[in-house]
């Protein structure tokens, strides 16, 4: 009888044990920070400006610009064609063949770490071809105004910020990261 008491005892340890280690993980799981990179804009908030021919992408920018806007973390403010921070566009036909296998990018320009300049482009060529929906473009461009933040790839799948993504919007791994880039100073990286 005290045996078999005392094995109850240790089978309801390991029982706890084995629930504290899959908590652990979904922790860890949830918690995987989308990382940043040195470079962030003086301010929480930035200019922008459309700039494509196609009614179609334009909506697709207008989206991810109004997705990201509404987490709160950074406010894109659409500007005049001369002055805008981040210009939005679409691949020409060559661009997209300079931009290979990468369905967006985004480039930019900054002094002393803080970004002057930032250019994000959608190849609508490639995402035409993969058959990317309007749900997976929309997360491509969510993605590119990642980058134009300030954020970096996240090696988890749970991200916009995933280097592949194609099915995740904005997550809140990403909205936090913002809000830590643009509390931390300049020049500081995660
Ligand atoms: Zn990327």
């Amino acid at each position: 009888m005290t045996r078999s008491w005392y094995r109850g005892i240790i089978t309801a340890v390991i029982a706890v044990g084995l629930l504290l280690t899959q908590v652990g993980n979904i922790v860890a799981l949830a918690t995987t920070a989308t990382p940043f990179g040195p470079e962030r804009f003086a301010s929480d908030h930035a200019t922008y400006v459309i700039d494509t021919k196609s009614a179609y992408y334009r909506h697709i920018w207008e989206s991810a610009i109004y997705a990201w806007n509404k987490t709160g973390a950074f406010h894109f403010k659409q500007g005049s064609a001369a002055h805008a921070q981040i210009q939005l566009s679409t691949a020409s036909q060559s661009q997209s063949v300079s931009m290979g296998q990468d369905v967006g990018l985004t480039d930019f320009w900054s002094r002393n770490d803080y970004l002057k300049s930032v250019k994000s482009t959608l190849n609508t060529q490639l995402l035409q071809e993969y058959g990317y929906s309007q749900s997976d473009d929309l997360h491509v461009a969510e993605h590119e105004l990642g980058h134009t933040m300030g954020l970096g790839h996240n090696p988890s799948k749970r991200s916009v910020m995933y280097y592949r993504n194609r099915d995740e919007g904005i997550q809140k791994v990403d909205i936090q990261a913002v809000k830590l880039r643009y509390t931390l100073p300049a020049g500081e990286a995660s």
